[in-house]
């Protein structure tokens, strides 16, 4: 038995690799036919989607940790969206779940990978950002890969990013003194009023960040928490305290880059300094994510976590909202709401 209610589906494809910064013209919106979904499988209606750095990755022609997207081809990604018909006994019309194929209005799963979400726990968008793989990020950076103490000084860069801005507070939770780096003046507030970080940088008004960095932490720094590299990865280095430890998140900063990078200059003192420098991709840690839900809804309900959403609305702007992280433009997460309408 098959059903196909929907005969159309929009999806952004990848119109060309972007060189540098991505541009518009890297994306084109598509229409597709809408395949009928057959014995055991659901059709899904996407209400959101996430747009993260790492996916300018998958932008390029080279293999990473995950496969590169294809030229034509429909892009992928986090995506909130809600069952409109089932023929698998496991999932019901009306039921939210939490997928991979973002970047389209409909897709067909045959339930495999699709991970159904309670939309009485939070709003059902948080299960792409605070507690879901963002959270969960930065909670296993911290827990997993710097095994935080209590006491400790933390750095993060893009402090006011959707992983950042969740770093900063679990942070401050474990009552380590946290000093963060941002681009605007309303990221720097709201770190400072809302996530409580007690010294915070605006790297884009600082002539010498490594200079600044040093005034914040006098005492040296425990834990680097890297989002962005380069720059900001060398000041950390000139001011780790010995045995520190540098969690190799991201290096948003990289990620447009067509020559190598110039910074950082001085690897070498992760020598004299005896540091730990340690990448990581949170899906490698998906066991201990029973852990990572369970305190983090304590830390949200004893009010230790606040987080903060940049929505775009409409499936025809995710290129802009994905093109906008290179330019600071979210505070917290950046979320496409997708407003998809029967046809
Ligand atoms: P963010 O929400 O932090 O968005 C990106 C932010 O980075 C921007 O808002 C901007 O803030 C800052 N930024 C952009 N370009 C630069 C630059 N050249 N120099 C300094 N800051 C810059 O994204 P995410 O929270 O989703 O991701 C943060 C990092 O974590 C990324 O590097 C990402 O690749 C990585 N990541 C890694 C994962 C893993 O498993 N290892 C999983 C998820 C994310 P501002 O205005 O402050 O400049």
């Amino acid at each position: 038995m098959s059903i196909a209610i929907k005969t159309k589906n929009r999806e952004i494809h990848l119109q060309s690799r972007p060189d540098g910064k991505p541009s518009s013209g890297n994306f084109t919106l598509k229409t597709t036919e809408l395949e009928p979904i057959y014995e055991k499988e659901i059709l899904v209606r996407n209400e959101w989607m996430s747009v993260d750095p790492y996916m300018r990755g998958r932008m390029k022609d080279s293999d990473s940790y995950v496969k590169p997207f294809q030229i034509g081809e429909s892009l992928e990604g986090g995506c909130i969206g809600r069952v409109i018909e089932s023929l698998n006994k496991d999932f019901h019309e009306g039921d939210y779940v939490l997928g991979n194929l973002g970047w389209r209005e409909f897709w067909k799963s045959d339930g495999n990978g699709v991970v159904k979400i309670d939309p009485e726990l939070a709003p059902v968008q948080s299960f792409l950002g605070v507690l879901g793989l963002t959270g969960m990020t930065a909670w296993v950076g911290l827990k997993r890969i710097a095994e935080l103490k209590a006491g400790s000084t933390v750095f993060v860069s893009a402090a006011s990013g959707a992983v950042g801005s969740i770093v900063c507070q679990i942070a401050k939770a474990n009552n380590c003194t946290v000093i963060g780096s941002a681009g605007k003046p309303e990221k720097i507030k709201w770190l400072r009023d809302v996530a409580n970080v007690d010294e915070v940088i605006n790297y884009k008004e600082t002539d010498n960040l490594s200079e600044a960095l040093g005034k914040t932490a006098p005492d040296g720094i425990d834990v680097y928490f890297d989002n962005v590299g380069g720059d900001h990865l060398e000041a950390a280095l000139d001011h780790m305290s010995d045995f520190g430890c540098v969690v190799c998140c991201g290096m948003i900063s990289t990620y447009n880059a067509t020559e190598p990078p110039a910074a950082p200059r001085n690897l070498f003192k992760v020598i004299g300094k005896r540091l730990r420098m340690q990448g990581f991709i949170v899906r490698d840690h998906m066991d201990d994510r029973d852990e990572f839900q369970q305190e983090m809804g304590r830390l949200i309900s004893e009010e230790k976590i606040h987080w903060e959403e940049t929505v775009t609305n409409g499936l025809e702007n995710a290129p802009e909202a994905f093109i906008g992280l290179f330019d600071g433009d979210n505070l917290g997460k950046s979320l496409v709401r997708i407003d998809a309408t029967d046809k």
